[in-house]
């Protein structure tokens, strides 16, 4: 428990704000993306700057409170807030910043898609980013992130070049090429780790409109269908993104959904055309639009439902694994939770692998079993259900998994492998020079070595 006295210290030093138990915005500021996840800070600082960050942290240090990192919330496990604890919330830093000559933005360290595609685009610009915008650009980018522009343009994180970082000894850090490259190098795939970026750089590409939007397929074609995603996504067009989410329809028989975002020349896509004649399409909402538009396609509800998530990366996906993500998704026996399935192919595997840490770039999918439900009495079920899912993807698998959506019981052998052995020594040695005592801790940690 903080003294009264001591929060309004706090209060005073910081050009931001504060919210404790008393205040009425509280309850939703300490709300996060996942509802399965409900904790109660000792306060939230509200941090306006580089300056407010610094301070936290020594508030934080003097008075052995635990500290968790809010961005944009989204993260599935839960990591940005903290019993008892204080949060350093960064929801005011959501400014985005474009120098269009350049083709460089810089983001707030709170900003979310929603800031930040509508900044870059009102100059034709863009960056690969995440496919719901309230999602915050920072947690996203410092694992990796996977979008509707992964193919052409690659990770989110291949197109970070600089960042400000606050440490937790209170020291402002800037990362780029040619200032702390390492430190850079681990940004790209394992950031949440070593400061609070307080802005994160970034690559811009002219950019303005895609064909895209959703196909909808259902019935016996459902199968077909997605051997025929798998089947494009494997002739690697470097011009097609893809993703497709697996679920179940009102009758319970499996349902898909595939999401392609097409950037190439062609104003009726031949590349897309086995896709929209595959028998069991029910709805073909593909069409020419803005990349805004196309950044609208998915959305997803903040703080309703309950959500664990869980997967792996797989090298292939064979009709063998179709056929057991078809009988996975059914156990349930209802919806709305589902199996996520993210192409990885062109851009990411042209990258050279020294470029950042991220490690899955060898993967054909990310396959991610995504229980989502409301009432707290199936929680068993539901975290039961995801991870048996994931359990029958493992024999396909790479190794450790996407720290993007890890939830927070996830064993340091997962995290590890998601890196593998020698990039996690690498991050150890990171780690113990700018969190020597691993105050940032609630994320997929990397112990310091
Ligand atoms: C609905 C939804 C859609 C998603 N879509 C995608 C997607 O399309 N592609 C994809 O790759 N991922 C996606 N994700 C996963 C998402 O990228 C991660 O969960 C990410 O951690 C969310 O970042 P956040 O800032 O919103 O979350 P928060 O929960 O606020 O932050 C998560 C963690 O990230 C770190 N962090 C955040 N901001 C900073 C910062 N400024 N400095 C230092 N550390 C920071 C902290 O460790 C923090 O605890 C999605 C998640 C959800 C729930």
């Amino acid at each position: 428990m903080i003294e009264v006295e001591s929060l309004d210290e706090l209060r005073r030093s910081l050009a931001g704000f504060v919210l404790t138990p008393a205040d009425a915005e509280y309850d939703v500021a300490r709300r996060c993306f996942n509802a399965l996840v409900d904790r109660r800070p000792a306060a939230i600082a509200r941090c306006a700057g580089a300056a407010d960050v610094a301070t936290a942290f020594d508030f934080a240090r003097s008075h052995r409170l635990e500290i968790a990192v809010r961005g944009g919330g989204h993260n599935p496990a839960g990591h940005c807030i903290v019993d008892g604890g204080l949060v350093l919330d960064l929801t005011r830093l959501r400014a985005v910043e474009v120098d269009g000559e350049a083709r460089i933005a810089r983001a707030g360290g709170g900003s979310t898609w929603l800031d930040f595609d509508p900044a870059t685009q009102a100059h034709g610009l863009v960056t690969p980013g995440g496919v719901v915008g309230s999602t915050g650009v920072c947690g996203l980018t410092l694992g990796g992130g996977i979008g509707h522009l992964t193919a052409q343009l690659g990770l989110t994180c291949d197109n970070l070049v600089g960042a400000e970082l606050v440490t937790p000894d209170g020291r402002v850090v800037h990362a780029s090429e040619d200032e702390n490259a390492e430190l850079l190098w681990g940004l790209r795939g394992a950031g949440g780790n070593f400061g609070v970026a307080t802005r994160l750089d970034f690559r811009l590409h002219p950019l303005e409109r895609v064909v895209g939007g959703a196909l909808a397929y259902s019935g016996t074609g459902v199968r077909d269908a997605l051997r025929r995603f798998r089947d494009v996504a494997a002739g690697s067009p470097r011009d097609l993104s893809l993703q497709a989410s697996l679920s179940v329809d009102e009758s319970l028989e499996p349902a898909l959904v595939v999401l392609p975002c097409y950037t190439g020349a062609d104003a009726d896509p031949e590349v897309l055309r086995a896709l929209r004649s595959a028998p069991g399409l029910v709805d073909d909402g593909v069409g020419a639009h803005t990349f805004l538009e196309q950044q609208r396609v998915v959305d997803s509800a903040y703080g309703e439902n309950r959500h664990y998530w869980k997967g792996h990366f797989a090298r292939a996906l064979p009709d063998e694994l179709i056929d057991e993500l078809l009988a996975r998704v059914v156990v349930l026996g209802r919806p709305p939770g589902g199996i996520l399935i993210e192409s990885l192919h062109g851009a990411p595997k042209e990258v050279d692998p020294s470029f950042g840490v991220a490690g899955f770039r060898d993967a054909a999918f990310n396959i991610s079993a995504q229980a989502v439900w409301l009432d707290p009495g199936l929680d068993e079920q539901h975290i039961g259900w995801a991870r048996e899912t994931a359990a029958a993807v493992e024999p396909w698998s790479l190794g450790g998994g996407y720290v993007n959506y890890m939830q927070a019981d996830e064993p340091i052998e997962r995290v590890r492998a998601a890196f593998g052995a020698d990039a996690f020594d690498r991050l150890q040695a990171l780690k113990r020079r700018y969190d020597p005592d691993n105050v940032l801790r609630r994320n997929q940690n990397i112990p310091p070595r």
